[in-house]
């Protein structure tokens, strides 16, 4: 708590009331050391990355060089999503290689696990979700993203509303619905929810209250289905929270500009502010191979009304499995539209307003070190260098900062 008010420049009270009253959390884990993150009200947008392997590429160098690049280019947590290979080997060596704390969804190694030992996800036996969360726990792993949410009742509203526009797009959901509508039974996570706590308890993981019926599509946003699995989460965030685990919830993945807010404070009100984790949200469905563009629209919007807690979208979203390169973009892209939002949220400018004198007296290597992304402004000034080191190529000999600077002291 106090290496997290150092960093926010908070008062180790001001975290440990919010950690008490379920508005702040620091997801921890008692079997590796981890760089302490806050996430929650009052402190700076926290951005997540998500890694792993995928039945097609399953590279673990790769998922290993991704976790690292992560974490240089600044991302906050990271989640460790492997849905092929030998899943332990791929997460205790993305654990190995960062500080990070690290997220996993254990629902996908039961389900995953149930196809490679009984043919499909819908034979797999009720008790693998509850042996595979602990298994996680034990290697490590800080947060786990836990589709306790969908019941039998959000089943009945999907098939109510008449499916959707974009069917459902987390996988988790996916398996889940297909398992509780095959074996005709309720969600054991759901069922066995104390159960589930008390694992989580035992191994101090944070939960994060997953959102298996986001929207995937704009059209289908802010639907019955997503609705009704926010009220049930709502009331497991209580239950959690009186069982002394560390809650967040997540909110949905594919929003239109004007219904952000609505989704943000409806989440808030409902969850008694707990610690909001917004998977972007994507605001329109046409820019593939730009989504990360797309989600950080999205993501600046929900940061400024309230989110607390963002997951970045890579360049290869909706396409392929991100590669490294698309991991750094993601990062730095998702990175902006957290301080966007903080500067709204927060009120946090002190940064922009050090900019904004770093050029207004044209000291180049400040705004490198005030840059989100210094490599890349270097880089592209380095590129096209000026004859004259003040001013850049833009304008030139014509450059308004030195004409000014030449006639009139601005300084302020
Ligand atoms: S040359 Fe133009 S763009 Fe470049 S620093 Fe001066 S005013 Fe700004």
């Amino acid at each position: 708590m106090k290496l997290v008010a150092e960093s926010e420049g908070r008062t180790p009270e001001f975290i440990l009331r919010g950690i008490a009253s379920g508005k702040i959390v620091i997801p921890v884990s008692p079997y590796r050391y981890t760089r302490p993150v806050g996430i929650g009200k009052g402190l700076r947008t926290k951005v997540n990355a998500s890694i792993g392997t995928s039945s097609d590429i399953v590279d673990v160098e790769m998922e290993v060089s991704k976790a690292r690049v992560a974490e240089a280019s600044g991302a906050d947590t990271l989640m460790e999503l492997s849905t092929g290979g030998d899943f332990r080997e791929i997460r205790k060596r993305v654990i190995e290689a960062t500080t990070l704390s690290v997220g996993s969804v254990p629902l996908y190694q039961a389900f995953i696990e149930a196809i490679r030992k009984y043919g499909a996800g819908v034979n797999m036996p009720e008790d693998d979700l509850f042996r595979v969360t602990e298994e996680q726990a034990r290697l490590g792993t800080n947060f786990m993203a836990i589709h306790t949410g969908i019941n039998s009742i959000c089943v009945e509203r999907l098939k109510g509303q008449g499916g959707r526009f974009g069917g459902i797009c987390s996988r988790g959901g996916a398996f889940m619905i297909g398992w509780m509508l095959h074996n005709e039974k309720e969600n054991p996570l759901y069922k066995d929810f104390d159960y589930l706590l008390e694992i989580l308890k035992e191994h101090e993981v944070t939960l994060s209250l997953g959102n298996g019926l986001r929207a995937g599509a704009i059209h289908d946003s802010t639907d019955r289905a997503q609705i009704q699995e926010l009220i049930i989460n709502a009331e497991l965030a209580d239950r959690a929270q009186a069982a002394g685990v560390q809650t967040i919830v997540e909110g949905p993945g594919h929003i239109p500009i004007d219904e952000i807010e609505a989704n943000v404070k409806v989440m808030k009100r409902m969850t008694c502010e707990r610690p909001f984790y917004m998977l972007g949200p994507l605001v329109t469905d046409i820019a593939p191979g730009h989504d990360h563009l797309v989600a950080a629209v999205g993501a600046s919007l929900s940061s400024a009304y309230g989110a607390d807690f963002i997951c970045y979208v890579t360049p290869a979203e909706h396409l392929a499995l991100p590669n490294a390169e698309d991991v750094r973009k993601g990062v730095i892209t998702a990175r902006i539209a957290a301080h966007i939002g903080d500067t709204i949220k927060n009120h946090d400018r002190d940064r922009d307003l050090a900019m904004a004198r770093a050029r207004r007296d044209m000291l180049w290597e400040r705004q490198f070190q005030l840059a989100l992304d210094p490599e890349t402004a270097r880089h592209v000034r380095a590129e096209r260098a000026p004859s004259d080191g003040r001013v850049c190529t833009m304008c030139g000999d014509f450059c308004a900062l030195k004409i000014i600077k030449e006639n009139i002291d601005m300084a302020r």
